[in-house]
């Protein structure tokens, strides 16, 4: 027998890849994990196409092809305000869980503690302590999720070493205002605190509100990895790439742990986007897409037993079922999965101690009859 000592002991099989088997298993309408049930846009699926027919199929740079990184650049300059230098300051990565991987692996020694805010996203965590880092935790609670951040402060001692946000938050829904802003920057001035901006539904902020990206805030931007992923921009999440915006001196250093955990991103794939953004701002729109879905759904379950939480952006909608059972929320996303036919994520796989507040998610970015149909079986609960 082998003796292996786990470096993730007590890790489980993540509670996507549980809900969506269990979605198929039983024939259920899967909300659970985050992915679009429609199609991306038919052009860029060509885009990608004639880049692997015209032979762009060899390794890319390291750091990613240019003509992507300068469409990225375009990007960020125009929808965040702030140009990143396309050379040295950004790294297109294997989706935003390598980007935010090689972020903690390139940074965090030994003791090191990392401030997450909870229901984090899933892979934080683990990533942490596997370079022997500590977390620490901040609890958010429903139905508001809000901050304090004179309490965030409480957090702090000399081993502080990086704080993660994520705005528009997975799972909540809820973002990070002006004043949220202003004051983790007051924060961590002076400091050598590093910050992981997990922006991936930063495309995805509704009701007419700005954006608040750690790019607009230079007391931020200059000590952060700020991760995207195009699997969110695009309805592609099984390509799964995405990019790194950080000043040359962090990037130098994500640079020397990403050329030996992935080297490059393929090749048709980064042509094949770049080209297609190339050739107009396909992203503008998103936001009053899905926002429509959000309000569908909303609409749909207005009459229903579920207490709707707010949900300011992201493509999740979280419920509470405190009016409904008492069973735990993985008892009860259970049960909605095998008895009524559609899949949820328990909101308690967010949170290290599995503090369960009765709330669980679902994912709108869903064909409208897909939702509907959700939506009708969700009546009956
Ligand atoms: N961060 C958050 C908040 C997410 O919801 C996800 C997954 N959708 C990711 C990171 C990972 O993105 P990717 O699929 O590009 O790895
Ligand atoms: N980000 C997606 C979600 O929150 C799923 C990603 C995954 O399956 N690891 O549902």
């Amino acid at each position: 027998m082998l003796n292996i000592q786990s470096k993730l002991q007590n890790t489980d099989t993540n509670v996507f890849t549980v809900m969506s088997a269990m979605a198929k298993e039983y024939n259920a309408i899967n909300l659970s994990q985050g992915f679009p049930d429609f199609f991306c846009d038919s052009n860029l699926i060509d885009s990608v196409t004639k880049a692997m027919l015209d032979g762009k199929n060899q390794y890319a740079p390291m750091a990613g092809l240019p003509a992507l990184s300068d469409i990225i650049s375009s990007y960020i300059l125009e929808n965040r305000g702030y140009k990143y230098n396309a050379r040295d300051e950004i790294t297109v990565t294997a989706g935003a869980t390598q980007a935010i991987f090689t972020a903690i692996a390139a940074t965090i020694n030994y003791g090191d503690e990392v401030i997450i805010f909870e229901p984090a996203y899933d892979c934080y965590a683990p990533t942490i302590r596997l370079f022997g880092g500590i977390v620490k935790a901040y609890q958010l609670t429903p139905p508001n999720y809000n901050i304090d951040w004179e309490m965030v402060k409480k957090l702090f001692t000399s081993k502080t070493k990086m704080i993660i946000i994520n705005s528009p938050q997975n799972p909540t829904g809820v973002t990070l205002s002006v004043e949220d802003m202003q004051a983790l920057s007051k924060l961590v001035e002076g400091t050598d605190i590093l910050l992981v901006s997990d922006e991936v539904y930063g495309h995805l902020v509704f009701d007419e509100k700005p954006y608040e990206s750690v790019v607009g805030y230079e007391e931020l931007r200059k000590r952060s990895f700020i991760i995207y992923s195009f699997g969110k921009m695009l309805h592609t999440t099984g390509w799964k790439v995405g990019f790194c915006l950080a000043p040359k001196k962090l990037m130098a250093e994500f640079r020397k742990v990403h050329q030996f955990n992935v080297f490059s991103v393929n090749t048709p794939m980064q042509q094949g986007i770049a080209n297609y953004m190339q050739e107009g701002n396909q992203l503008n729109g998103l936001a009053n897409f899905f926002q429509a879905k959000r309000d569908l759904f909303r609409n749909l379950l207005s009459g229903s037993r579920f207490e709707l939480l707010p949900c300011k952006g992201s493509y999740f909608q979280c419920a509470s079922y405190q009016n409904i059972s008492d069973e735990t929320d993985v008892e009860f996303a259970t049960r909605l999965t095998k008895e009524f036919g559609v899949a949820a994520i328990p909101v308690s796989a967010f949170y290290q101690n599995s503090d369960d507040y009765k709330v669980i998610r679902f994912c709108f970015a869903k064909k409208d009859e897909t939702l509907r149909k959700a939506a009708d079986k969700l009546m009956t609960v």
